[in-house]
C-alpha cells in the first residue's frame, strides 16, 4: 500500500533499529570503518551499499535523499550543498561541450543565470521558450544534441503554473529527458513524476527546510526513463572509464549512480549532514505547513484583489489568473504562499508600504514560516531605471510577497494597515 505524503513527511527515510536513536543522528563524520577489505573494495565497484566518505555519502544526508525520493516517488535521491548546485550537477550529469538544454524562460533568477551565462562558458547551449509558447515551437528548438527540456512547476517569481501535458508529450514525442525544479510546489501539492517528469530538483532552502535555517539542494531520480541504446545519451551507453568501465545504463537508477559516482565524486558540491539534519526537521511537518500556506495565501490574495490602492495580484488562487485552470488540474490542494502585486503608485508608495509593515519582513528569502515581502525596484534591481524594470517583466511597483503560517487575519490587517499609510 502506497501511504499518503502526510505519513510519509514523518515517516520515510530512516527506520532505526533496535536501539538506535528513534530520529536520524547527525553523523559528523568524513569517513567510515571498515575491518575488512573485500567489503570496501565491493563499495568501490558499487556491487554493495555503504558509506566510505561523505562527500560520496554520509547517513545523516541518505536519510534526507530517501525521504524526499519517497516523497516524490522517485528511485534515488541525491543531497546537494544547495539548490543551485543541484542544477549545476544535474545539467553536467547529462550534457557536454557541444549540446544544448531546452529551457522556460520564466525559472529562478539564479538558475537563468546559471543557463544564460555560466553553461555557454563550457559550451553548452541554453534555448529558451515562454510559458505561452505553443508545442510545436518548443518542439524546433530540439534537436539530436538537446539534453533535457527543463522548467519549474510554479515559476519563481512569475508565479506561472507549468503545463506538465504540454511539455511532457513533447519530451515524449523526442526521447528527451523532462526536468522540473518542483522547489515551490514541493511533493506536499505536486508530483511531477505522475506528469510525465524523469528527474526533479529541489532547492530544499525553501519550504523543504521551511525554516530558513538550511541550505541545500536535492535531486531525484524518477527512474522512468530508458537510457539503454538511446542514441541521444551515449555517455550512458560507453563504458566510464573513470569508473572501471561502468555503463550506466545498464544499471537499475543509471542517472542517479552517474551523477553521485561521476559527478559528486568529481564537484564535492555535497549536502552537509548538519544541514541534512535540519532539513529532516522541517520536512517532518511539510504537508502540513503547505496547507496553511496555500490557505492563507488564497485569503490574502483575495483580500488584495479587492483593495483599492491594489492594482493587479498574481497569484493562480484567483479564477481570474490566466493560470487557474492549470493550478486546478496540477495543484488541486493549493499552489503554497508565493504571490506578487502591484501598489498603485510609484516605487516610493511601495517604499512607504513596506516600512509600514509590522509582520512580513524584507528580505532576499522566499517560502519560509514568516511572512516576508520583496520590492525588487527598490532593492535587488534598484539600478534599473523604469523602463528597464519593465523590460527584466518587473513592473516598478511590483511587490513579491511570501506567505508564511501565521494567521491569515493578522497577515491581513498588517497589509490593510501599511497600505493605509500609502
Ligand atoms: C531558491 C531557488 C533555487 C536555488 O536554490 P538555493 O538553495 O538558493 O541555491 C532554485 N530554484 C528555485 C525555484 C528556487 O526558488
Amino acid at each position: 500500500m502506497k501511504e499518503h505524503i502526510e505519513t510519509l513527511c514523518v515517516q520515510a527515510g530512516y527506520t532505526p533499529k533496535t536501539g538506535e536513536s528513534r530520529i536520524p543522528p547527525i553523523v559528523q563524520s568524513t569517513t567510515f570503518f571498515y575491518g575488512d577489505s573485500q567489503v570496501m573494495a565491493d563499495l568501490f565497484d558499487l556491487k554493495r551499499e555503504g558509506f566510505f566518505y561523505s562527500r560520496l555519502a554520509n547517513p545523516t544526508v541518505d536519510a534526507l535523499e530517501k525521504k524526499v525520493a519517497a516523497l516524490e516517488g522517485g528511485v534515488c535521491g541525491i543531497g546537494c550543498a544547495s539548490g543551485m548546485s543541484a542544477v549545476l550537477l544535474t545539467a553536467m550529469t547529462l550534457c557536454e561541450a557541444g549540446d544544448n538544454i531546452v529551457t522556460a524562460s520564466e525559472i529562478y533568477g539564479g538558475t537563468f543565470n546559471l543557463f544564460s551565462t555560466t553553461l555557454p562558458k563550457f559550451g553548452i547551449e541554453a534555448r529558451f521558450f515562454d510559458a505561452d509558447t505553443p508545442a510545436e515551437e518548443i518542439e524546433a528548438l530540439i534537436d539530436e544534441k538537446t539534453k533535457f527540456v527543463f522548467a519549474e512547476t510554479i515559476a519563481n517569481p512569475a508565479v506561472i503554473v507549468l503545463d506538465f501535458d504540454k511539455i511532457a508529450a513533447v519530451c515524449k514525442r523526442h526521447g528527451v529527458l523532462f526536468i522540473v525544479d518542483n522547489t515551490l510546489a514541493t511533493p506536499a501539492l505536486c508530483r511531477p513524476f505522475e506528469w510525465g517528469a524523469n528527474i526533479v530538483i529541489h532547492s530544499t532552502s525553501k519550504y523543504m527546510d521551511g525554516h530558513a535555517a538550511a541550505l541545500g539542494g536535492m535531486i531525484v531520480d524518477g527512474g522512468n526513463f530508458t537510457y539503454k541504446n538511446n542514441v541521444r545519451y551515449p555517455a550512458f551507453n560507453t563504458p566510464d572509464e573513470s569508473y572501471h568501465g561502468l555503463v550506466y545504463a545498464d544499471l537499475p537508477v543509471a542517472f542517479g549512480t552517474k551523477c553521485r559516482a561521476q559527478m559528486m565524486r568529481d564537484t564535492g558540491a555535497v549536502m552537509s549532514p548538519q544541514n541534512a539534519f535540519l532539513t529532516l526537521l522541517g520536512s517532518d511537518t511539510l504537508a502540513l505547513r503547505m496547507e496553511r500556506h496555500s490557505r492563507n495565501a488564497e485569503k490574502v490574495a483575495a483580500y488584495l484583489a479587492s483593495h483599492p490602492k491594489i492594482e493587479w495580484v498574481r497569484s493562480a488562487t484567483l479564477p481570474t489568473n490566466k493560470y487557474y485552470p492549470l493550478a486546478q488540474k496540477y495543484l488541486p490542494d493549493g499552489t503554497g504562499g508565493m504571490l506578487s502585486f502591484g501598489i498603485r503608485g510609484d516605487a516610493k508608495a511601495c517604499a512607504r508600504f513596506m516600512e509600514h509593515l509590522r509582520i512580513a519582513t524584507q528580505e532576499t528569502h522566499v517560502a519560509d514560516v514568516r511572512s516576508c515581502v520583496l520590492h525588487p525596484a527598490s532593492t535587488t534591481h534598484r539600478q534599473l531605471s523604469d523602463e528597464q524594470l519593465r523590460a527584466a517583466g518587473i513592473a516598478p511597483n511590483l511587490v513579491r510577497l511570501s506567505v508564511g503560517i501565521e494567521n491569515a487575519d493578522d497577515l491581513i490587517a498588517d497589509l490593510s494597515q501599511a497600505l493605509d499609510c500609502v
